[in-house]
């Protein structure tokens, strides 16, 4: 623990707080990407921490909160039709058009919660009169993990394994919600598990192409603090630049054994975000020479858009234009046990967030001051 301690200590945290209120004249408002981040700024009580001036908007980096409504239909008729189907935990509870996964196990499919995507290869190896489809969500961070996947069950030459992948890529997001005209965004923090991966190139482009500052960082509050004062000195120094804030774990380069791979495994396509819309080249599918494993085309699914719910706000909680207890049915009609959408659901949704740590699960802080705080 002592690691992690060290990232937490509260001396070092008021002093990054002191050099972030010394550096600010007017007001900036952040968006931090990941759900990771939003979940530990949340749970620290960082936001009411920051100076007024600074105003933290949480953003679309909760894979499991895009995963659009068609994609769990799809992932539901394929679990009623018999397939062994597996996936993270999150996944299983995120309300499709009819149900949900846990409700398709409920009903009597066999649907699986996993750790990894290579258990789903072990359920495949010792089941070789079932189909076995691993529901592939994730950002950079877990495609890698999923395409070795891929690539062990071809190397073991098993036919009954096939990858539904909703895999999403983070800058094409980014780039999505610079372009619209509802979003504003002064500065964003980067996710340090997806730079991990990928490197920091395509947001330094990203940075010189939208006139905006970037900063990769962690995720304890220590790592999350130094970002933002990183951020703060970039906006006000007038420099749009990418910088690197976390470079105790993230290199310019990234993993080049993990790029290598995603690179063999898999390409960029369209993707549609829950509540956003296409985004150009954000997601990632099999290449054409791994299609074997691709359960689109095993299963010939349906292409059909699903209706989204009405009443969930979670394209506007995703693209940072309210926070989720401005949404009406937040902590009312939708709370973690009831949830009404994917934010309420995952662990790195942002309404799950605020449930949890802003007070919300013991009635300590009201909707009122949590959404008029910075
Ligand atoms: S509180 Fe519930 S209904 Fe509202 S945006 Fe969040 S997930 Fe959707």
């Amino acid at each position: 623990m002592k690691l992690l301690s060290e990232y937490r200590d509260p001396e070092l945290v008021l002093r990054l707080l002191g050099k972030i209120e010394a550096r600010i004249t007017r007001s900036w408002r952040i968006m931090e990407v990941c759900g990771g981040q939003t979940h530990n700024l949340v749970k620290y009580g960082i936001p009411s921490l920051l100076p007024q001036a600074i105003t933290l908007v949480h953003g679309p980096g909760c894979p499991v909160c895009v995963t659009p409504r068609r994609l769990i239909d799809q992932a539901v008729a394929l679990a009623e039709r018999g397939v062994v189907l597996c996936s993270y935990g999150d996944m299983l509870r995120v309300p499709g058009s009819r149900k949900s996964l846990r409700e398709a196990k409920a009903g009597g499919a066999d649907v699986r919660m996993l750790y990894s995507p290579l258990e789903a290869v072990r359920i495949a190896r010792e089941n070789p009169g079932r189909e076995v489809v691993f529901f592939a969500v994730g950002f950079e961070t877990t495609a890698p993990a999923n395409g070795l996947a891929v690539a062990h069950a071809a190397r073991e030459g098993l036919r009954n394994f096939s990858l539904l992948s909703a895999h999403v890529l983070v800058p094409p997001a980014m780039e999505a919600l610079l372009t619209d005209p509802d979003c504003r965004i002064d500065g964003f923090l980067a996710a340090g598990h997806v730079c991990t991966v990928m490197g920091c190139e395509e947001y330094e482009a990203l940075a010189a192409r939208h006139r905006i500052p970037i900063v990769v960082t962690g995720f304890e509050p220590l790592d999350l603090l130094q970002g933002i004062l990183e951020l703060v000195i970039l906006l006000e120094e007038g420099r749009a630049e990418a910088k690197n804030a976390y470079g105790r774990v993230v290199r310019r380069e990234g993993n080049p054994e993990a790029r290598a791979l995603l690179t063999r495994i898999f390409a960029r396509v369209d993707r549609e975000w829950r509540g956003i819309g296409t985004i150009p080249g954000s997601g990632l599918d099999l290449r054409s020479e791994w299609k074997a494993f691709d359960a689109r085309v095993k299963f010939a699914l349906d292409p059909e858009k699903s209706e989204e719910a009405g009443e969930c706000q979670a394209g506007k909680i995703l693209k940072g234009i309210l926070k989720p207890p401005q949404c009406p049915l937040f902590g009312t009609k939708c709370t973690p046990i009831a949830p009404k959408g994917a934010p309420m659901v995952s662990s790195e949704g942002a309404c799950a967030a605020y449930f949890h740590f802003a007070g919300f699960a013991s009635g300590a802080e009201t909707k009122e001051s949590v959404a008029s705080a910075p």
